[in-house]
């Protein structure tokens, strides 16, 4: 048995939920774990909290006479479909408010997914949002309290982060300052994983580092060809995102978790 078959015979019929705020998260965020864990045979459900409506736009071309948060789903649509995502839920909160408006209606909406599809694990934001983005944060606070609200039968809940210093060495490695768009989505690279706090195992996903790029580049209001994922070429692209981090939220849960089994574990620094 090959290592892709071992992996489908220990990991299929399970599932996965993923809960993130914009239409594009999913992909920056895990794209690569979730491609692995759909290949795996897992069925990945992704919750979206919004449309992404207030997102800026790279070609006002793509938008046209529809409106930016059909545009947006669409393209979460085929990221999803680039991934393997089985099922796509898109909310409909203010995107810009998420941290503050509809509070009880996105944590019910957490706690039907839950409900419904039975998650044999639960992948959020961690507390600092990437780059303390506050819809991110958001997400994070209705996906810790509606899992914890579920007590010890709840399943168990993952925080990912970006590692402090990946994305300067991404933005290094796709040309520097010689070009002129050094920052993601209008974020300075320093940001992200700058208060992470440590992630506690990594899953490889070197094998799956094409397939979060091109999920990436599905969201094509989001990221033009300038943008540093765009121009980065594979060999670094592998070698600068080929594993993902995460981290186990405190909760309540007693259950073991498929995700930790496929990840290392990161030694504490
Ligand atoms: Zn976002």
């Amino acid at each position: 048995m090959d290592d892709a078959q071992a992996e489908r015979s220990r990991f299929s019929g399970r599932t996965i939920l993923a809960v993130f705020a914009h239409p594009d998260d999913e992909s920056l965020a895990c794209g690569g774990t979730l491609a692995r864990l759909a290949d795996a045979g897992v069925r990945v459900v992704l919750l979206c909290a919004s449309r992404g409506e207030s997102g800026s736009v790279t070609d006002t071309a793509l938008v046209a006479s529809r409106d930016l948060a059909h545009v947006r789903s669409d393209e979460l649509r085929e990221a999803a479909r680039m991934l393997g995502i089985a099922e796509v839920l898109i909310g409909d909160h203010p995107d810009g408010d998420l941290r503050w408006a509809d509070v009880p209606e996105l944590h019910n909406e957490i706690v039907t997914a839950i409900a419904r599809y039975q998650p044999d694990g639960v992948i959020t934001f961690a507390e600092d949002g990437l780059y303390w983005h506050l819809d991110h944060i958001g997400v994070h606070e209705r996906t810790y309290t509606a899992v914890r609200s579920l007590g010890a039968d709840a399943p168990p809940l993952y925080y990912v982060t970006i590692p402090k210093g990946l994305m300067r060495e991404v933005v290094e490695a796709a040309g520097g300052t010689a070009f002129k768009d050094t920052k993601f989505w209008g974020i300075e690279a320093d940001a992200f994983g700058e208060a992470a706090k440590p992630p506690t195992f990594a899953i490889d996903v070197r094998d799956w580092v094409p397939r979060k790029l091109a999920a990436l580049s599905c969201h094509r209001t989001q990221m033009g060809p300038s943008h540093p994922f765009a121009r980065i070429d594979e060999h670094q692209a592998r070698r600068l995102l080929g594993h993902e981090h995460f981290r186990r939220a405190p909760t309540e849960s007693r259950w073991e978790s498929i995700i930790e089994q496929m990840g290392e574990p990161v030694p504490s620094a």
